[in-house]
């Protein structure tokens, strides 16, 4: 099988953290989904689609009633006019949409940019695209990128400036200026934006602003965001593209032949969900906040050097306090140890660039909060010497 360059190392290490708290009976934190219910008119609207017979391909471009609600969630949120018709396109999760992205858009050669550490497929992707990864690192504690490095790696080769804001796995969500400063580069160097949102209303202190809502944003970008972390719905793969027309349409031609079109019961439960109130939104957001706040008390008191993620499903631990100098090992003993699993910060990172991210683990809190605090409480107990 194609797979990027670590491809094999990561697929080793998912799976086998996975294995290891299956065997072990160790409370698995390495995986990123939910283990509870989202929003139950969500549910209910899916059952009922079901029910009123909508259960054959969808049209190419999405069910009109969730592409209406996406455009309406755009105005709404965020204050951008978007076209239903021609600017909004449903894909199967945000992983469809950004393989379809990276395929059309990108030739042979051709630099694709992204933050490192970076979400895993965006790695192999781009290989399959059979394009050039250039990467920018994202350093403790608060992994921004620095501006002078931003601009270093901008040049005429690079065709996709790819950036994940809110960040997985360290939880940064991206500055007003860096945004702005990534237009800049975006227009000098004549490169297309490609933004993965799909933690956006997973921020605790801070707001997200689309890099699109930003002056002369807009043109350049596909914005890519997806309803499963924000509904705890991750199995049901609806994403979406929202993009100028004709980009969109380049991105079109590829998907259609990637899986034409996808759930289509699940595309009006996913509309339902976009235009839940105010409260469901800031309550999904605050209750994550929350069981950062158990799952970082316990990492600390094990003497992790723990950051402060801004956003989304995952704390960064430094475990270098600990004596450790390869989290991947430490991973593998870490479920004996304190009966948690978790994943080095390596499987996100090129494997000849892992200076700077050796000691560092990525725990997942999107759990129940008497999971977490179990988690917490046994991390607690954790003595090295
Ligand atoms: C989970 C995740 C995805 C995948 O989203 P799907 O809608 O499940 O395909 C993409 N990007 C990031 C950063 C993620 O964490």
């Amino acid at each position: 099988m194609l797979l990027g360059a670590d491809g094999e190392l990561r697929q080793t290490i998912f799976g086998e953290m996975s294995a290891l708290a299956a065997s072990t009976g160790a409370i698995n934190l390495g995986q990123g989904f939910p283990d509870e219910e989202g929003p139950i008119e969500v549910l209910d609207a899916a059952r009922q689609a079901i029910r009123d017979g909508a259960n054959q391909y969808p049209p190419a471009l999405g069910m009109p009633v969730l592409r209406e609600a996406i455009a309406a969630h755009q105005q709404r949120f965020y204050g951008l006019r978007v076209d239903p018709d021609s600017q909004v396109l449903v894909t199967a999760g945000a992983t469809e949409a950004l393989a379809a992205t990276i395929l059309a858009l990108t030739e042979e050669g051709d630099e694709v940019l992204t933050l490192e550490p970076f979400y895993d497929a965006y790695g192999a992707m781009i290989a399959f695209g059979k394009a050039t990864h250039v990467t920018v690192p994202l350093r403790a504690p608060h992994f921004l990128p620095d501006h002078e490095d931003l601009r270093a790696a901008v040049t005429d080769r690079t065709r996709l400036i790819l950036i994940n804001s809110p960040h997985n796995p360290t939880g940064s969500v991206l500055p007003r200026e860096t945004l702005e400063l990534i237009i800049e580069l975006a227009y000098d160097h004549d490169a297309i934006i490609v933004t993965d949102e799909v933690y956006e209303h997973l921020t605790f202190e801070v707001e997200h602003t689309p890099i699109s809502s930003l002056p002369g944003g807009f043109d350049r970008t596909v914005t890519i965001s997806s309803g499963g972390k924000t509904f705890s719905t991750t199995g049901w793969k609806i994403g979406w593209i929202i993009a100028p027309q004709p980009i969109l349409q380049a991105i079109l031609a590829v998907k259609q032949y990637l899986t034409y079109v996808n759930g289509a019961p699940f595309q009006p439960a996913i509309a339902v969900g976009l235009g839940l109130p105010d409260e469901f939104f800031s309550g999904v957001a605050s209750t994550l906040q929350h069981k950062c706040e158990i799952l970082s008390a316990g990492l600390t008191s094990a003497g992790f050097t723990v950051s402060t993620p801004q956003a989304g499903y995952f704390v960064i631990a430094d475990a270098a306090a600990l004596g450790v100098t390869d989290a991947a090992e430490f991973c593998r003993s870490l479920p004996s140890l304190a009966g948690v699993a978790a994943v080095p910060v390596s499987a996100f990172v090129h494997p000849d660039r892992r200076g700077g991210f050796e000691t560092l683990l990525r725990f997942a809190f999107c759990k129940k909060i008497d999971v977490l605090e179990r988690a917490a409480a046994q991390l607690a107990e954790l003595r090295l010497n």
